[in-house]
């Protein structure tokens, strides 16, 4: 098994990275931002430095995995806040030492009641059709879904963790309160988002001070958000769903607070109080699946994210990826993707709404019956038929559907989290505003942006994932937990939108197919086929000997600077854990381990 010889390489990396890092893991002091750590007592990688410092700030002070994951999650509701939030969604992904058990919690934003699947058709256009997805789809109050975050961490504690929501945002309103220091990432994505920004006054007031984004190198407070924090530790997360924030919500969604002249029309949403009183977290039964003597436990639906990758490692089963030439390889994982994104697409939806074949799609003889194309394949226009392999004893669906198109608008935002305690728990957190900026619009006097995530709904109709009222839409969201043959534990995640499932099965494939420690299989250059007429690829990928050899096996490549800043962590059997996060994609994000390993 190549992982084992990977397990010495992974050490050798270890005692390498750990003598290039200084970093002291004693509260309120500076701490530096490195990609990966070794130590132990438990971990955490997120895309920020100072997410991560107060994640682990909770660790050292007793708190568990749980505890440490809502506090890094709520940190990055401040300094990543045009990715995540308290406006938004997300999926949590636990393993319990203790239990020896997985669990899912679903925090995904729900539509309004009042949602139908003309949701998003443009009033003004007398041939029926749909309002243009930039700017005024994905910044409207139409696109604003019930926000799960709040209640998915208040959830994750009651249930799992040792802290009071009070407790665990005690470094997110430090830090909404002191304020932060700006880099490149935020500058950037508020200069990339604002024509939206500037269309409503709440958001240009904290994001566009004097009509420009905050410099990089200043110091950047929220005053507002510190104190909707505050307001949710004093009183509790029903003050979110039924309280003074709740009114403001559906103020906002009803009526966005837009600027004298908008440089563009803006649609009010019809969420309502009643809306936010139902909306509930949802536990659900992880994805479970094998590859090659791994076991993933992934995240279910409404997330597409835990069976799409799941079926395309089964469809990659039978081929010995590791000693194939590398474009060889990729060719294969390329149309292993295409395949499980058709059926994706044909198939799956909020399971509340929708008989998702999902025990089908998972059964090992449905995906050995795949064979992979010598050449380069145009998109599949006709789905696998999962429906006799289904062990599921009541599904309902009788006839293959024809294929539904992808939703080639989701977005590229989202941020993903891991942390380990020395406990033995990990937790794998994706969460999201969905775009990056969201709907682009901060509810005036609580200092957070309300997400768009009913963007991810499909339009093309009928449609599995069509807008429907209480659904949630389909997400690509793949918070993973492996447990390896040889008893080590691997978290892992990535951003992305739908290119999030490609990630996963890529560092997956890097790791147990080409024998790479975490750090190279975050690193690596990405690719990611989603039932497209051209694949995706990281630049530095394109000219490689792979590239060339998989053009002449037919495949197009459609170019792009960076898929998915990832993270992830390994417990190894002895106790000792690698925190990775990305060197370099969106700016480098930050490891951390609660002691640093002394070689
Ligand atoms: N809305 C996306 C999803 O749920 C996440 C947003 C993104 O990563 O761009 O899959």
């Amino acid at each position: 098994m190549k992982r084992k010889s990977s397990y010495f390489l992974a050490t050798l990396c270890a005692v390498l990275a750990t003598g290039l890092i200084a970093w002291s893991a004693v509260a309120n002091t500076a701490v530096a931002k490195v990609p990966v750590a070794n130590g132990s007592g438990g971990a955490v990688a997120s895309v920020d430095v100072e997410a991560s410092r107060v994640g682990i700030e909770v660790l050292h002070q007793g708190g568990n995995a749980v505890d440490a994951a809502v506090a890094t999650a709520a940190a990055l509701g401040v300094t990543d806040p045009f990715s995540a939030g308290i406006g938004g969604g997300g999926f949590m992904v636990i393993y319990l030492h203790d239990q020896d058990r997985i669990i899912t919690l679903d925090g995904r934003e729900e539509a309004p009641a009042a949602v139908t699947p003309a949701l998003f058709l443009d009033p003004d256009d007398p041939a029926g059709g749909n309002l243009p997805f930039f700017p005024n789809r994905m910044s409207s109050g139409l696109a604003v879904g019930v926000p799960g975050t709040p209640l998915n961490w208040q959830t994750a504690l009651s249930r799992y963790g040792t802290l009071s929501l009070a407790d665990a945002l005690h470094g997110a309103i430090d830090l909404a309160e002191f304020g932060f220091t700006v880099d490149d990432t935020f500058a950037q994505q508020v200069a990339r988002n604002r024509e939206r920004f500037a269309a409503f006054t709440s958001t240009s007031e904290l994001y566009l001070p004097q009509g420009e984004p905050s410099a990089v190198g200043s110091t950047f407070k929220n005053p507002d958000l510190a104190n909707t924090y505050r307001g949710l530790a004093d009183y509790g997360v029903n003050s979110f769903y039924r309280g003074d924030i709740a009114e403001a919500i559906v103020a906002t969604v009803q009526s966005p607070p837009v600027v004298a002249e908008p440089t563009f029309k803006v649609m009010p949403g019809a969420m309502t109080l009643g809306d936010l009183d139902r909306y509930e977290v949802r536990v659900r039964p992880p994805v479970v699946s094998d590859y090659r003597g791994y076991k993933f436990y992934g995240m279910g639906l409404p997330s597409s994210g835990g069976i799409t990758v799941a079926q395309t490692l089964g469809i990659l089963e039978s081929s010995d990826l590791g000693s194939l030439e590398r474009g060889e390889a990729m060719h294969r994982v390329i149309e292993a993707e295409r395949l499980a994104f058709c059926d994706r697409n044909t198939y799956l939806g909020d399971p509340e709404y929708v008989d998702a074949p999902v025990a089908g799609l998972l059964n090992p003889t449905y995906t050995a019956s795949f064979s992979l194309p010598a050449r380069a394949t145009d998109p599949c226009t006709t789905p696998g038929n999962p429906l006799p392999h289904q062990t599921d004893p009541s599904p309902s669906l009788t006839q293959v559907p024809t294929v539904a198109a992808g939703n080639s608008q989701e977005g590229l935002s989202t941020t993903h989290l891991v942390t380990a305690d020395q406990f033995g728990n990990v937790v794998s957190y994706t969460l999201t505003i969905e775009s990056t900026g969201g709907s682009g619009i901060v509810v005036p006097g609580y200092g957070f942006i309300l997400n768009n995530e009913l963007t991810d709904f499909d339009t093309a109709l009928p449609h599995p994932n069509a807008p429907e009222p209480g659904k949630r839409p389909r997400s690509s969201m793949a918070p993973t937990i492996a447990l390896a043959p040889d008893g080590h534990v691997l978290a892992f995640g990535s951003p992305g939108g739908s290119t999030i499932i490609t990630t996963v099965v890529g560092i997956a494939t890097n790791l147990i197919d080409f024998g790479l420690p975490l750090p190279q299989a975050i690193s690596a250059p990405r690719f990611s086929q989603r039932n497209g007429s051209s694949t995706t690829l990281e630049h530095s990928l394109d000219g490689t000997d792979e590239a060339n050899a998989l053009r002449e096996l037919g495949h197009q490549f459609r170019l792009t600077h960076e898929i998915g800043a990832a993270t992830g962590l390994e417990k190894f059997p002895n106790g000792t854990i690698q925190a990775v996060a990305e060197p370099s994609r969106r700016g480098g994000g930050a490891a951390m381990v609660v002691h640093q390993a002394v070689e």
